[in-house]
């Protein structure tokens, strides 16, 4: 018995070799089907691109945002997509959300596909059309990002014609108010949030900067937040005596500078006051960023509020200067109070190992297509986005798009020779992740 042993090992080990390079060959043939589909249909990508951008979209466009929905639902459904539109309350004042799904092999890795339909240019502004001058188009959203949405659509067309989509777990989430998100936060990006937490990987779209072989691994999060101070009003002649104490203005001005000397120069750390109005009286429009105010030089000031945001790139970070602002706000003049209250704002995508690893697979594959490494772009460089929602959860990777700039500008365009680049390597990246066991 014992003897046997040895040809049913030898005969298994061939088999699982046998196995294996069956399975690699696979692959092999699925990424050269799938890199000519790409190649091939470079030129009608971008007539669906044109297409999608001759659409105002703008984020308060509801009809506009939903027809641009509608033409990536009809291409997602002809791949045997499962799609829904994701309605949001009618009072939050935004289109919705598209979510394409395609359920593939058990036990395989689950990537989250991000996109968003809206642009900044609503129907009023004059850039409205996509034009084509030599290898550039400009056009609203060519960059921010229905050039990114095809990049999306076109690499899992390309996976589905050689015959790979199937086997994929996909999730893809066009949001429809990026640029303008409804509020809450919590509530409108719900849907990505719950996304996330069901997927093994985030991937978006926005966007490539600087140049073709880049892509986003951190991105610094932000919030908003409000200093609101009380000081006791009097003659001014009484300041810093035991009745009326330092007045508003001079605590305001004790907090921002303690805010600054304690915590300002850290590395990717910033926050900034954007208002300020104090006085005896001030009326305060949080909405239009504006306000009044009235306080005579002669009177110890009574009220003081101040807006401003804060920025960083972990959630440690956050969390860290959030207590430290706390604890200056607190030690307050004599005869003041003040309270400082952080709004809900985008989370920090933080430069964790799990995006390093996307980077680096993301790398190989470019090497692989005779081009560069990929460079991780500063997240200085880059704002807060709907992948800042998934990042907490999973390791995510941006900047996927086209290669384009003048974002939010009558300059937004796009470099058409991204097109074929940028959608070959993220078809290759979703199978090459997509046929990973989580
Ligand atoms: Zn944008």
């Amino acid at each position: 018995m014992k003897r046997a042993l040895v040809p049913i090992f030898l005969a298994w080990f061939s088999l699982a070799a046998c196995a294996g390079s069956a399975t690699a060959k696979r692959h092999k043939s699925v990424e050269s089907q799938t890199l000519a589909w790409v190649e091939k249909h470079v030129d009608e990508q971008i007539l669906f691109l044109e297409k999608t951008v001759n659409i105002n979209s703008g984020t308060m466009n509801l009809a506009g945002v939903r027809e641009v929905g509608e033409h990536y639902r009809k291409a997602f459904d002809a791949i045997g997509m499962k799609t829904e539109w994701i309605e949001l309350p009618s009072a939050m004042g935004r289109a919705g959300h598209l979510v394409a799904t395609q359920k593939g092999k058990p036990g395989a890795k689950r990537l989250l596909l991000i996109g968003h339909l809206d642009t900044v240019f609503e129907l009023d502004s004059p850039f409205q059309r996509f034009e084509r001058r030599g290898h550039m188009a400009t056009g609203p959203g060519t960059a921010d990002m229905k050039g990114g949405n095809a990049v999306i659509l076109y690499a899992l067309r390309a996976l589905h014609a050689a015959g790979a989509l199937d086997s994929l777990n996909i999730t893809v989430v066009f949001t429809g108010d990026e640029e303008k998100p409804g509020a809450p936060l919590a509530a409108t990006r719900k849907v990505l949030i719950e996304s996330a937490k069901n997927s093994d990987v985030a991937l978006g779209f926005e966007s490539i900067v600087d140049h073709m072989d880049t892509a986003t691994i951190a991105r610094r999060g932000f919030r908003g937040w409000v200093l609101k101070v009380k000081g006791k009003q009097g003659h001014s002649s009484q300041i810093f005596g035991t009745k009326f104490g330092y007045g508003a203005i001079y605590e305001v001005a004790r907090i921002l500078n303690a805010f600054r000397e304690t915590l300002g120069g850290e590395e990717n750390l910033t926050f900034s006051p954007g208002r300020i109005l104090g006085g005896t009286e001030l009326r305060h429009d949080m909405a239009a960023a504006k306000g009044e105010v009235y306080g005579k030089s002669n009177v110890i000031p009574k009220v003081v509020e101040a807006v401003g945001d804060l920025r960083a790139l972990t959630p440690e970070q956050v969390e860290r200067t959030q207590a430290a602002m706390q604890a200056i706000v607190r030690a307050n003049l004599p005869g003041t109070k003040a309270e400082l209250v952080f709004e809900e704002g985008y989370p920090p995508m933080a430069p964790t190992d799990g995006n390093r690893s996307l980077l680096s697979m993301l790398s190989k594959i470019n090497q692989s297509l005779g081009r560069k490494p990929i460079e991780a772009v500063p997240p200085s460089r880059r704002g807060a986005a709907d992948i800042s929602f998934a990042a907490p959860y999973v390791p995510s990777m941006g900047g996927l798009g086209l290669l384009g700039n003048g974002d939010h500008s009558p300059a937004e365009k796009v470099d058409l020779r991204s097109v074929g680049v940028s959608t070959s390597r993220a078809a290759l990246l979703f199978y090459q992740l997509g046929t990973q066991q989580r």
